[in-house]
Order: C-alpha cells, then sequence, then structure tokens
C-alpha cells in the first residue's frame, strides 16, 4: 500500500516505500535532503513499520467489516483520528487543493488494492 510524502526542501512528490532501503540515507532521491538527518540508520525500518501498521489496520478493519457488515459500527473518527492527529495537516499547506480530487502520479498506474483507504473528514 502506498504512501505518498513530499520532499520538505524541494517539494517533489515520492512514495515511502522509496525510502526503505537504509543504503539510500533516508534523503530525498532528487534533491538529496535528509529527512532524518540524526536517525539516517534507523528512519528506514522505522517508514517500513509505518507502511505494514497501515497495511495491517486496513486489512484488519475491512476483514472485521466483512464478518459484522451492518451489525457492528465502529467510531470511525476513533479509528481515524489517533491516525491522522500524528500528521500536519497537508491541506493549511496546499490550500485550494483537493486532496481527494487530485490524480497523483504514483495513482495513476497503481496496482487496484483491496481495500480502500478512509477518506479524509
Ligand atoms: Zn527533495
Amino acid at each position: 500500500m502506498n504512501i505518498g510524502a513530499r520532499c520538505g526542501s524541494c517539494n517533489r512528490e515520492l512514495l515511502l516505500v522509496q525510502l526503505v532501503q537504509s543504503s539510500d540515507g533516508f534523503r530525498c532521491p532528487v534533491c538529496g535532503f535528509a529527512f532524518a538527518p540524526a536517525y539516517a540508520t534507523v528512519a528506514p525500518a522505522v517508514a517500513a513499520r509505518v507502511m505494514v501498521a497501515q497495511a495491517a489496520l486496513v486489512t484488519a478493519l475491512a476483514e472485521l467489516g466483512s464478518m459484522t457488515g451492518d451489525r457492528l459500527r465502529l467510531d470511525r473518527a476513533m479509528v481515524v483520528d489517533p491516525v491522522a492527529n500524528t500528521l500536519p495537516q497537508a491541506e493549511a499547506e496546499e490550500p485550494g487543493l483537493d486532496r481527494r480530487g487530485r490524480a497523483h502520479w504514483w495513482a495513476r498506474n497503481a496496482a487496484p488494492q483491496p481495500a480502500r483507504t478512509i477518506p479524509h473528514q
């Protein structure tokens, strides 16, 4: 499952999966900007954990949902907010852009995903 990101230096879009090779030093593949200067040796593994955890959460939610249907409705905010609150507001940096409506370069050729990500509120 792809997680998009944006370089804080050159502003280019990239994928978190591009940063999980520890030999690459956790740098922007375009401009070389160090994303975690003091943690370059451990940050790639943490980034990999983020991707695994997101995939596990989405898969488990979809699996539980397929078992329960409408008989059980999880509190959407209590599932999503703890994750959303760890991230800065991208909308504040890009006023006027609808994140859901944008066609990211990494999404155009992406393979179909087994489960949809939960849209931002
Ligand atoms: Zn960059």
